[in-house]
C-alpha cells in the first residue's frame, strides 16, 4: 500500500520527494507529506488530498538536501491533514514515514502515554516516531533498533533525525523497500517507480534488515544487528511495468495479490486460540448488533455479490433473518426498516452514489447502519454508526477482484464475531476461523494452479457470445460473481443463475458446444449439482466445472475441470472465484479488450 520516499546526497530534497510521491501516486493514497531537516529543525508539510495540494504549500526554493516523503493509504485513523505522515516524536526531533499497519500500536500507546508521552494523531504510526524518540540516545540506528523489538505487524519504515543530519535509517517488514544508489547520493522509496529517473542501481532490502543510508555510503544489518552485504543489481522494467509489478494489466496483479490482499484482510482480526474474531469497528455497537431482529445488506455490482454470500453467512451462524438489497431498489420502494433493523452498506470505494443514498434513507427511517467498505474515511464510513474495512488495498483496475474476496472475508469474519454472541460454540467458531486462516494460503495454491487451465478454457470458448454460470448454495453468488466478470471486460453476454433454476427456463437456451461454468465444490448440494451438470451435457452444452481438489469423478460429467483446493462450503466462494477471474480475464485479452479500462465503465459509481 501507498509510498515511501527519502533522499540524502547534494542535489535541492523538496523536487525529488515531490517527483517521488508523484510517480507513486498510481498505487491509490488519501493524502501525502513531506519532512526535511534544516539547519534548525525539522519543517513538515502535510495534507489530505492530492500531492497537488502539497505542491501549492511546500518550499520549492529550499536548499536542504536530506528529506522523507510519503502518500498514506490510511488504515488506522481518518485521511486529514493530521493524520498525514511524516510523523514526529514529542521532542521533534524524530520524523517517520511508515507503510504497513502497526498491530499492537494500542499496548505501546498506553506504554508511552504511561511514560508522560502526548499523542497527536489517531495513526498507528505515530507509536513508532514515539517509541524512537523514547530509545533515542543519540544513535537513530540504534534507537530504532531498540523500538523495533517492541513493534508487532508490518513495516517499510524511513526515519530522520535532527541531531544526525544526512543519516536516513530504513526498516522492512511485510512492506517493501529499496534504496536507489547514484553518484554521492541515493534514494529510499517503496518501489523502483519512485528510483528509476535517477538510477537504474537498486540494492531491495529483505524483511528482518535495517539500512544506515548517508550520501556516500550505506550499511545493512539484521534487527539483532548482523551485518549483511548485498550487492547492487539493475533494474530493467519501464516505470509502467513497475507500476503494474511486472503485470499486463492491473487487473490481473490484483488477482495475483489476493494471498497477500486477504492476509492483510484478517491481520490481527483471528484469535485462533479463543476461538474469537477481533474487530474493533464494532466494538461500540455489538450490542445493539446482537439484538437486532433484521439485518439488511445493500450493494451495487461486485459488492452485492459480496452480500448474497453475506446473507447466508449471517442466517447460517448469526440466525438473525437477513435479506440482500440493491441499493438502487431499496432506496425508492419505501423499505420497512426501524430501530430492529441494522442495515450494511458493502461498497469498495465507499462513494457509491446508490448505496450512500440507501444507507441515508435508512438511517433517517432510524436503522442502525454499518459499512463495509475498503477506502478509509470515505464517505460511507464517515456516515456510518461503525463499520469494519477491507484493508485489501487500492483497487485500480475496474472489475472488481479483490475487493470482492475482501468483502466476502470480512463478511465472514462478522459472521463468526456475531455468530459467538449468539449459538456458535467456541468448538465451532474454531474450526471456522482455522478455515478463514489457511484461506491466504490456498488462494496461492489456487493461482499457482489454476491460471494455465483457465486460459485454457477462455482461449476455446472466447469465440461464443453466450455463457451461463451455476452453483447452488453459496456457490450461487460465484456464479453471478463469474457472469458479471466476463460481461464487463470481455463483453460477453453471460449469466449467473441458481443452478436448479435452469430447468424454469435457461435450458432452453443450451445448444450445442454452449459454455456453461458449474460451480460444483464438494458440499450438501454437490449431488444435485452433478445432475444439472448432466442436464446441461445431454443436451449437448459444453461443462466447464470448478471443483474440489481430489473430486476425479466430476471429470465424467464436464469437458473440463479446474480445481480449487478444500476449504469448508461458507468459506468455498474465496476460491472458487478465482478461476473465474482468470477466465474472464484471459478471454478478454484474447479478444483484445481494454481490460483495465472496459467501456462504459467506472470504478466507483459516484453518478445515479
Ligand atoms: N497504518 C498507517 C496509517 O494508517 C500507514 C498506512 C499506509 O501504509 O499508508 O497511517
Amino acid at each position: 500500500m501507498c509510498g515511501i520516499i527519502g533522499y540524502v546526497g547534494h542535489r535541492p530534497v523538496v523536487p525529488i520527494l515531490i517527483e517521488g510521491l508523484n510517480r507513486l501516486e498510481y498505487r491509490g493514497y488519501d493524502s501525502a507529506g513531506v519532512a526535511v531537516v534544516n539547519g534548525s529543525g525539522l519543517e513538515i508539510t502535510k495534507a489530505a488530498g492530492r500531492i497537488s495540494v502539497l505542491e501549492e504549500m511546500i518550499d520549492f526554493e529550499s536548499k536542504n538536501t536530506f528529506g522523507i516523503g510519503h502518500t498514506r493509504w490510511a488504515t488506522h485513523g481518518a485521511p486529514n491533514d493530521t493524520n498525514a505522515h511524516p510523523h514526529i516524536d514529542s521532542s521533534e526531533k524524530i520524523a517517520v514515514v511508515h507503510n504497513g499497519i502497526i498491530e499492537n500500536y494500542k499496548s505501546l500507546r498506553t506504554f508511552l502515554e504511561q511514560h508522560g508521552v502526548t499523542f497527536k494523531t489517531d495513526t498507528d504510526t505515530e507509536v513508532v516516531a514515539q517509541l524512537i524518540g523514547h530509545f533515542y540516545d543519540g544513535d537513530l540506528e540504534r534507537a530504532v533498533r531498540r523500538a523495533l523489538r517492541e513493534v508487532s505487524g508490518t513495516y517499510g519504515l524511513g526515519v530522520i533525525c535532527t541531531e544526525e543530519p544526512g543519516v536516513m535509517v530504513a526498516a522492512r517488514k511485510g512492506s517493501p523497500l529499496i534504496i536507489g544508489v547514484g553518484q554521492g547520493e541515493h534514494i529510499l522509496a517503496s518501489d523502483a517507480s519512485a528510483i528509476l529517473s535517477h538510477t537504474s542501481q537498486v540494492v531491495y532490502l529483505d524483511d528482518g534488515e535495517i539500512a544506515r543510508i548517508e550520501a556516500g555510503n550505506f550499511r545493512l544489518t539484521t534487527l539483532d544487528n548482523v551485518p549483511i552485504s548485498k550487492e547492487t543489481e539493475e533494474v530493467e522494467w519501464s516505470l509502467e511495468e513497475i507500476e503494474r509489478a511486472g503485470y499486463e494489466h492491473f487487473m490481473l496483479k490484483e488477482i495475483m495479490e489476493q494471498p497477500e490482499s486477504m492476509r492483510n484482510c484478517l491481520r490481527g482480526r483471528i484469535d485462533l486460540t479463543e476461538g474469537a474474531v477481533h474487530l474493533g469497528g464494532l466494538v461500540d455497537c455489538t450490542r445493539e448488533l446482537v439484538r437486532a431482529k433484521r439485518f439488511i445488506l445493500t450493494a451495487c455490482g461486485t459488492a452485492w455479490h459480496a452480500a448474497l454470500v453475506g446473507e447466508y453467512l449471517f442466517e447460517e451462524f448469526v440466525r438473525i433473518p437477513t435479506e440482500v438489497e440493491y441499493a438502487s431498489e431499496f432506496r425508492y420502494r419505501n423499505p420497512i426498516v426501524d430501530d430492529g433493523t441494522a442495515v450494511i452498506a458493502v461498497s469498495q470505494s465507499g462513494e457509491t452514489a446508490d448505496t450512500l443514498a440507501a444507507l441515508r434513507e435508512a438511517k433517517q427511517r432510524g436503522a442502525l447502519v454499518l459499512g463495509v467498505v475498503n477506502t478509509v474515511g470515505s464517505t460511507i464510513a464517515r456516515e456510518t454508526d461503525a463499520g469494519v474495512y477491507l484493508h485489501v488495498g487500492p483497487e485500480i483496475g475496474v472489475a472488481s477482484t479483490k475487493a470482492f474476496t475482501g468483502q466476502v472475508a470480512v463478511l465472514a469474519l462478522m459472521a463468526c464475531y456475531l455468530g459467538r454472541r449468539k449459538h456458535m460454540s467456541p468448538a465451532a467458531a474454531a474450526d471456522y476461523l482455522q478455515a478463514l486462516s489457511r484461506i491466504p494460503e490456498q488462494m496461492q495454491e489456487t493461482l499457482d494452479k489454476v491460471n494455465v487451465e483457465s486460459e485454457k478454457v477462455a482461449e476455446r470458448y472466447s469465440q461464443r457470445n453466450n455463457w451461463l454460470y451455476l452453483g447452488r448454495g453459496y456457490n450461487y453468488p460465484v456464479a453471478l460473481e463469474g457472469a458479471l466478470k466476463l460481461k464487463e471486460i470481455s463483453y460477453i453476454h453471460s449469466e449467473g443463475l441458481p443452478a436448479a433454476e435452469m430447468k424454469h427456463g435457461p435450458i432452453a437456451l443450451i445448444t450445442e458446444g454452449m459454455p456453461v461454468v458449474f460451480i460444483a465444490t464438494s458440499g450438501l448440494q454437490y449431488e444435485k449439482i452433478i445432475s444439472n451438470m448432466c442436464e446441461v451435457q445431454s443436451r449437448g452444452g459444453s461443462v466447464i466445472a470448478i471443483a474440489t481438489e481430489g473430486d476425479h469423478e466430476i471429470a465424467k460429467q464436464a469437458d473440463h475441470v479446474i480445481y480449487v483446493p478444500h476449504t469448508i462450503e461458507p468459506l468455498q466462494p474465496l476460491l472458487a472465484s478465482i478461476p473465474l477471474q482468470l477466465i474472464a480475464y484471459h478471454a478478454a485479452v484474447i479478444r483484445g479488450c481494454n481490460v483495465d479500462k472496459p467501456r462504459n465503465l467506472a470504478k466507483s459509481v459516484t453518478v445515479e
